[in-house]
């Protein structure tokens, strides 16, 4: 029987816009029956998500969105079912919390430079007082008028070679694979086909990841194209990952793709569920 997983999604304890409860409500109701929380560098929400998903009848697994440099790049690794408790991945993310913080004030200083003052408190309001990101900063400037929405802020203020980029200092890749298995989770390289890299230095990702650990490729994502679902499939398959499904969902606003709404797994792939029990809350 076909069960509906959406491994992937985000809540305003990171850069979401939903709180925990109003996203597992939100997921319920849209047909997902196992649901991942995995907010940036933050397991804050999992206990809120949990009682949540318990009183909407639905699977939740606590989940987190690691930021790793890798090559000078940033990637994200999602990582399934990690014990929320766990030292090394407290330890690391916090780590990864606090370069948020110092990077925030940076972000601050070169937007100032550009005749932009007080983004960083500006970008604060729109954070809920637990993780900082540049979608806050990016909410701030499009309240502001400096651009229309928050995919233009990014392109004209918060990537490289503009006047708000710094670049990110995140956890190595085998650091953060080895938290995320010392845990008990599962090691997926979230929305593969966004970094845009060529395919053989995605595959020079992948080997390094596997290497390491990891396990899974997300196949399926919001932010994908059917092209890029195809391509991932087949990357997934050559190189013996399990296949994962995640809207990257961040609220009703800027939704690549509504809850409910995503593709199911192209035929021939090992989903990263296949050994999950069947029945555990
Ligand atoms: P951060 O981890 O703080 O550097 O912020 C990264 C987040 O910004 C991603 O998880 C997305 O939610 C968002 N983001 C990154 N690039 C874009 C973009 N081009 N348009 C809209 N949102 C973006
Ligand atoms: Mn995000
Ligand atoms: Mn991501
Ligand atoms: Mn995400």
């Amino acid at each position: 029987m076909f069960t509906h997983y959406d491994l992937h999604t985000h809540s305003r304890q990171s850069d979401g816009t939903l709180t925990p409860t109003e996203l597992v409500g939100r997921a319920a109701a849209a047909g997902v029956e196992v649901l991942a929380l995995t907010d940036h560098d933050t397991l804050s929400g999992i206990e809120e998500a949990r009682t949540a998903a318990h009183a909407a009848g639905i699977r939740l697994i606590p989940g987190v969105e690691v930021s790793v440099t890798w090559n000078r790049q940033t990637i994200h690794v999602v990582a399934l079912n990690v014990d929320p408790d766990a030292p090394d991945l407290r330890a690391g993310l916090a780590r990864l919390q606090e370069f948020r913080v110092w990077r925030a004030e940076e972000i601050g200083r070169q937007l100032a430079k550009a005749g932009i003052e007080g983004a960083t408190a500006g970008a604060r309001r729109h954070a809920h007082g637990v993780l900082i990101s540049r979608t806050h900063f990016a909410h701030y400037l499009v309240e502001t008028g400096r651009a229309k929405d928050v995919r233009a802020v990014f392109r004209k203020y918060l990537v490289r070679n503009k006047p708000g980029h710094v670049t990110g200092q995140w956890a190595g890749l085998e650091e953060a694979v080895g938290w995320i298995r010392a845990a008990g989770g599962q090691a997926v390289i979230a929305h593969p086909a966004r970094y845009r890299l060529t395919n053989s230095k995605l595959r020079r990702l992948i080997g390094e990841f596997r290497e390491c650990g990891g396990e899974g490729l997300e196949v399926v994502s919001g932010s994908h194209s059917q092209q890029d679902m195809h391509n991932m499939a087949s990357l997934a398959r050559q190189c013996g990952l399990l296949a994962s499904r995640g809207s990257d969902y961040h609220g009703p606003e800027n939704a690549w793709i509504e809850l409910g709404r995503l593709p199911e797994l192209p035929a021939g792939l090992i989903p990263v569920w296949q050994d999950w029990p069947r029945h555990a809350a």
